[in-house]
C-alpha cells in the first residue's frame, strides 16, 4: 500500500521488474483499492496474487504435531546455556540435562545470544515488532471505513504497518518498533501503534484495542536471511535474520538445514545471498544504533 504519491511511482518501477521476471504483478490505483474493499489512507497498492494469510500459532502447533508423530521429541522450557565441542561432538547443557549432538542447528532468531555459539556474536540486530487487535468490527464499521477484503497488506514507510482483517472480522494492525523491551518503552509504542492506525483508519476511532503483544524480529547487516553450517564450528548449522517474514521463511529455511545437516544438497533453491552472515559495528553495543536510525527512517516516512 502506497502511503505517498512518490511510493507509488516506485511501485510501478517494481510491478515492471516483477512482470520481467515472468509474475503476475498488480497495480491499483486509489479508487480501485476502495472497489476491492481496502479503502484506507493510501494513494494506491502493488499486489503479486501468491500466498495466503495464516493463523501463525496454529501453524506452529501443526508443525510441532507433525514434527512429534515423525518421532522428534520436543522439550519446552529447556534453554541450551552452553554448548561446548567435544571431539566431533557437541555437548549442550541446558537446566535439566544434557545432550550430545553431532549436529546441532541454531534457530533462535531475535532471541539469539551473542555466546551461543561466539561465532554469532554481532552478526544478528534483534528487533521488536508490536501488534494490537480490535475487537470484531460491525457490518456499519466495515462500510464506514470502506474495507472488507481478507487480503493482507503492509505499506511503503520504512517503519512500516502491516494489517489485515481477521476471519473473526477483528482488525490486525501492527508495526517495527520498540527496541528495547522495557514496560515504559512497550506501552509508548502501543501508543504509537494505536495513533497510527486511527489515523490510517479514521472510521474506526473508536473501535476498541482489545489485545496487544509484541515480540523480537530479526536482521542482518546485508538484509538477507542466513542459512546453513557456521564457518569454524563443524557440525554447526543456524537458520535465522527473517526481518520479520519468517512464518514462511523459516519452514523454507528448515528444509534447507534439514538437508544440509544429512549431508544432501537442498532440493529447494540455496542462493549463495543466504549463506554469509557479517557483523555489524559497535559489537554487543550494535542495538544502541538503532534509535537514531529508527528516528531518522521515522522522519522519512
Ligand atoms: C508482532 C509480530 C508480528 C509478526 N508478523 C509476521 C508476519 O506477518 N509474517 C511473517 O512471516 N512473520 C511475522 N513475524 C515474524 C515471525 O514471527 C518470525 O520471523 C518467526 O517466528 C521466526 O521463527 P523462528 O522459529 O526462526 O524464531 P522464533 O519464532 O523467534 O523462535 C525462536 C525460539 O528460540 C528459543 N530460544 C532462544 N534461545 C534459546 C536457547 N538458548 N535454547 C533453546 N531455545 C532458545 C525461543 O524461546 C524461541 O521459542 C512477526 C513477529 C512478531 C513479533
Amino acid at each position: 500500500m502506497a502511503h505517498s504519491p512518490r511510493a507509488l511511482q516506485k511501485m510501478q518501477h517494481e510491478a515492471d521488474d516483477i512482470a520481467r521476471d515472468g509474475g503476475t504483478p498488480l497495480l491499483l490505483t486509489k479508487d480501485q483499492l476502495a472497489a476491492e474493499g481496502l479503502n484506507g489512507e493510501f494513494y494506491g497498492a502493488l499486489t503479486t496474487p501468491v500466498g495466503f494469510g495464516l493463523n501463525p500459532r496454529k501453524y506452529l502447533f501443526g508443525l510441532a504435531r507433525a514434527a512429534s508423530a515423525a518421532g522428534v521429541q520436543l522439550f519446552q522450557n529447556s534453554p541450551a546455556q552452553k554448548i561446548t565441542a567435544e571431539g566431533s561432538h557437541h555437548i549442550i547443557t541446558t537446566p535439566a540435562g544434557t545432550l550430545r549432538s553431532d549436529q546441532v542447528i541454531i534457530a533462535t532468531n531475535g532471541y539469539s545470544s551473542d555466546d551461543l555459539p561466539d561465532w554469532l556474536s554481532a552478526r544478528y540486530m534483534p528487533t521488536q515488532s508490536t501488534a494490537m487487535v480490535t475487537r470484531p468490527l460491525r457490518d456499519e464499521e466495515l462500510q464506514a471505513q470502506g474495507w472488507f477484503s481478507d487480503q493482507m497488506a503492509y505499506d511503503s514507510r520504512n517503519m512500516l504497518h502491516y494489517f489485515r482483517l481477521m476471519p473473526d472480522r477483528r482488525f490486525l494492525f501492527g508495526m517495527r518498533g520498540g527496541l528495547l523491551s522495557s514496560p515504559r518503552v512497550e506501552q509508548g509504542i502501543r501508543r504509537k501503534l494505536r495513533r497510527d492506525f486511527e489515523r490510517l483508519f479514521p472510521a474506526w476511532k473508536n473501535v476498541e484495542t482489545t489485545h496487544s503483544w509484541s515480540g523480537m524480529v530479526c536482521l542482518s547487516r546485508n538484509l538477507v536471511p542466513f542459512v546453513g553450517p557456521l564457518p569454524d564450528n563443524p557440525g554447526m548449522l543456524a537458520g535465522l535474520c527473517y526481518h520479520g517474514n519468517g512464518v514462511a521463511m523459516g519452514s523454507y529455511s528448515g528444509r534447507l538445514l534439514a538437508d544440509l545437516a544429512q549431508g544432501k544438497t537442498p532440493d529447494l533453491p540455496y542462493s549463495p545471498v543466504m549463506q554469509g552472515l557479517s557483523r555489524f559495528p559497535f559489537g554487543r553495543a550494535r542495538r544502541m544504533v538503532m534509535p537514531p536510525a529508527y528516528a531518522l527512517l521515522g522522519m522519512m516516512d
